[in-house]
């Protein structure tokens, strides 16, 4: 018996009668350079697009009518709420144009019969470069260098940084991004310890030496963190274990917030327990990052007292944000969503 509802049906009918069913996405949190990437691609495609900058949860989740697939990014709410009324809406596909996935109850997307993709591989690079440029900025103090010399001061006082050559840097979590962050940190001449669940041969045979978290954690200069957060990796770097780390240590995260403890890094970084600290992602961020607030009083004050810190750099997850990876994510969630629409499967390696 085929579903009335299904893109299918409306698609053969539709063609029956000599009319196109063109199918249709709804993109949450839609920033002008997601309509940009994604109207440029679907040039390919031919879907109806409808955009809302709100994130997805349940305040606005009733607002679907007619769409086929929903598009959605880092930090909107997919809860068990949210995909019930989604699957009561006829929504047969949720498409994430990222990697993580941490926002999804998956239990939920199985029970309502959705289908669900993610982009897992665009530009590992974009991210890997980022926070490569996070350390050097913070290490060589460049940030400081920039606004300094604007007012005409040329003092070098108090921008004393250390090279990375010789230096031993922990990576946690070496898939792709981690993998193409410890290239980049090669080429520095430092040396790589890292931590994974699955060691990679490729990695070991370069050199890269694996070891368990705690030993990790005590012998790195660096700590840059590239796994995914987990219900059991939350809060890794917390009070216990930056106790095991070296004085002056640097961390950079460019994974997720709810990997470190902002309350245990403040305290640490009073302590000068942490020396450098780099975070491309915050565990609160869904309320701040990817919005202009200049005009607005932040009421979160755990960012405000890490934005206060000489030695912390805080970027608004803009780490995977280059135009070769908003290409790839258009393309691949574009593909994706047809695939699964028309035939209810595609390429293994991005259905969650
Ligand atoms: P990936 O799946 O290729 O690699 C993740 C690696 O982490 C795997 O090797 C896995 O075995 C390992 N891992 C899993 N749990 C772990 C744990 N508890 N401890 C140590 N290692 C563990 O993913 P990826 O593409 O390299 O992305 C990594 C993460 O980067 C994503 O999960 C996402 O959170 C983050 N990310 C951030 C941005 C950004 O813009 N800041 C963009 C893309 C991805």
């Amino acid at each position: 018996m085929i579903d009335s509802n299904s893109v299918v049906f409306k698609y053969f009918y539709l063609k029956f009668h000599r009319k196109t069913y063109i199918m249709k996405i709804a993109f949450f949190s839609a920033k002008p350079y997601d309509k940009e990437f994604f109207k440029k691609e679907n040039e390919n495609f031919g879907f109806e697009f409808i955009f809302y900058e709100t994130h997805l949860g349940p305040h606005i989740v009733n607002a679907i009518e007619n769409e086929d697939a929903v598009c959605v990014f880092v930090n909107d709410r997919l809860n068990r709420e949210v995909i019930e009324v989604l699957a009561k809406k006829g929504v047969k596909v949720i498409a994430l144009r990222c990697a993580g996935f941490n926002n999804v109850d998956r239990e939920a997307v199985k029970e309502f019969g959705l289908k669900i993709c993610r982009v897992p591989a665009y530009s590992p690079e974009a991210v890997a470069e980022h926070a490569m440029a996070m350390l050097l900025t913070l290490n060589r103090k460049t940030h400081k260098a920039y606004n300094r010399v604007r007012e005409q001061n040329f003092a070098l006082n108090g921008l004393l940084g250390f090279n990375l050559y010789q230096k031993t840097i922990g990576v946690v979590g070496t898939g792709k991004i981690g993998k193409a962050f410890v290239k980049i940190a090669i080429g520095f001449g430092a040396k790589i310890i890292a931590y994974d669940l699955f060691p990679d041969k490729d990695l070991e045979a370069i050199g890269v030496e694996y070891m368990p978290l705690e030993s990790l954690f005590s012998q790195s200069d660096i700590v840059s963190l590239h796994c995914p957060l987990t219900p059991e990796n939350h809060y890794m770097i917390n009070n216990e274990f930056i106790a095991k780390m070296k004085n002056g240590v640097t961390i950079i995260n460019t994974s997720r917030g709810g990997l470190i403890n902002t309350n245990d890094a403040i305290i640490a970084l009073k302590e000068k327990k942490i020396g450098l600290l780099g975070l491309d992602v915050y565990e609160q961020e869904e309320k701040i990052f990817f919005k202009d607030l200049s005009a607005s009083i932040i009421e979160d004050d755990s960012i405000q007292r890490l934005m206060s810190f000489p030695n912390v750099l805080v970027t608004s997850h803009q780490a995977f944000f280059t135009k070769e990876a908003l290409e790839q994510i258009s393309q691949r969630t574009l593909q994706s969503i047809s695939d699964l629409l028309k035939t209810g499967t595609t390429d293994p390696e991005v259905l969650l």
